[in-house]
């Protein structure tokens, strides 16, 4: 397929799939609960001629199987957010309390618009294309949801995985990297014990309010004090939930710490001081019981294949132009993307798609005023269509067509 030809039908498709963006923005499904997207993306998969597959509930994976080849696999994922839309946008969401902030609407709609794409060009590359449209990224379990239903078993093993996301960026620009662009994330709720008593005798309690004071003030400590200055990593504590009234003492109190880290040795150094941290604070305080750690909400690390980056890179350079890719700086949100290609054993790289119109970004910039721009998972949340979806399908396509493009 020639760049100009790419192009062309890119724009050709733009109203179709304006639509179907519009409509997906207007009708926002929770993580797990995405049944109408689904619906909506199966019956456009089957139209387009794929062989359709539906893994993991809501999960939906369209084949396309053309002579021999590399087989690709690209992902878009499809849920919502519990947040209520002030964006002002005429086609903002019609459902209460759900919303599309976080531009899952747009990587599916692309999705769907590469998908046609490459199902109308197949004359011009041989292989296999894999379009995978995957629930409940916000909840940490969509991806996992479909390794547990067969996946691996179910679909031609991909020799290569691709995800894109859209954000903070001037729209259209494109940023890559090679090694962590996503944080590795753990949420975990930890229980600590007291003895409960009247608010006038603390000398006959063990408080679990303070002790779940100083153990927030020490945790602090980690980031601070014994992570390598050159390493990442994020201890956040989100909840303290103890107690329900002035002057009764709690029995036990409940913090809800969340943690960011790129390398999994700093993952692991972390999440053992936070527990050995916890353990001495509840020594220190006389608490009755031992701490009580749950971890959840776990999404793993994504980490770029450098062979595939180069390539996918070289392919958005000729096809955008150098002006429109640049080297992405690693985030500290997560994705829980890369499960996928790490059940098949699949190289992969996740590339970023700037959202923000260009006015309004290089303004921002200018007066260091990023952060009055509505963002991923706020209200406000408003990524300009034109030129972001267009981008976000020919870098799908270009991608995909770096493996499955006819030698020549
Ligand atoms: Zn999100
Ligand atoms: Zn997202």
């Amino acid at each position: 397929m020639a760049t100009t030809e790419t192009i062309d039908a890119v724009e050709a498709e733009m109203a179709w799939e304006g639509e179907t963006y519009r409509k997906l923005h207007q009708r926002p499904e929770l993580s797990g609960q995405e049944h109408e997207t689904a619906q909506l993306i199966e019956d456009k998969l089957v139209e387009l001629g794929y062989e359709v597959h539906r893994i993991g509930g809501t999960g939906v994976v369209g084949v396309l199987e053309n002579g021999p080849g590399a087989t690709v696999l690209a992902r878009a994922d499809i849920d919502a957010l519990p947040i209520t839309e002030a964006s002002g946008l005429d086609y903002a969401s019609e459902v209460m309390g759900v919303m599309h902030s976080c531009g899952h609407d747009m990587h599916t709609a692309s999705l769907l618009g590469a998908a046609k794409l490459i199902a109308d060009f197949r004359g011009n590359w041989t292989g296999t294309y894999l379009a995978l449209f995957q629930p409940a990224e916000e909840t940490a379990a969509g991806a996992q949801a479909m390794v547990d239903d067969g996946l691996v078993a179910r679909l031609p093993r991909p020799d290569v995985a691709l995800a894109q996301h859209v954000g903070a960026e001037r729209a259209g620009a494109i940023g890559v990297t090679t090694g962590a662009i996503l944080s590795a994330a753990d949420s975990i709720r930890i229980t600590v014990h007291g003895r409960g008593g009247h608010g006038s005798a603390p000398q006959l309690s063990v408080d679990p309010v303070v002790l779940a004071a100083s153990i927030v003030s020490k945790l602090q400590t980690i980031v601070s004090r014994e992570v390598h200055p050159s390493e990442f990593a994020v201890v956040t504590v989100g909840a303290i939930n103890a107690g329900t009234k002035s002057n009764i003492i709690p029995d036990k109190a409940e913090l809800l710490v969340n943690v960011r880290t790129y390398a999994p040795s700093v993952r692991a150094a972390v999440t053992a001081a936070i527990e050995r941290i916890v353990h001495g604070e509840c020594s220190t305080a006389g608490s009755p019981r031992e701490p009580e750690f749950e971890y959840y909400d776990q999404f793993p690390l994504t980490d770029n294949d450098a062979d595939v980056t180069q390539r996918v890179t070289n392919a958005f350079v000729s096809y955008f132009g150098e002006d429109n890719v640049f080297q992405a700086v690693p985030k500290t949100a997560s994705d829980d993307f890369s499960t996928i290609p790490d059940a098949f054993g699949t190289a992969y790289t996740y590339w970023t798609v700037g959202c923000v119109p260009a006015d309004r970004w290089q303004s921002a910039v200018a007066a260091d005023r990023v952060r009055d721009i509505p963002l991923n998972h706020s209200p406000g949340f408003a990524p300009a269509i034109d030129p972001t979806l267009a981008v976000c399908t020919a870098a799908q396509v270009v991608a995909a067509l770096a493996w499955l493009r006819k030698s020549r």
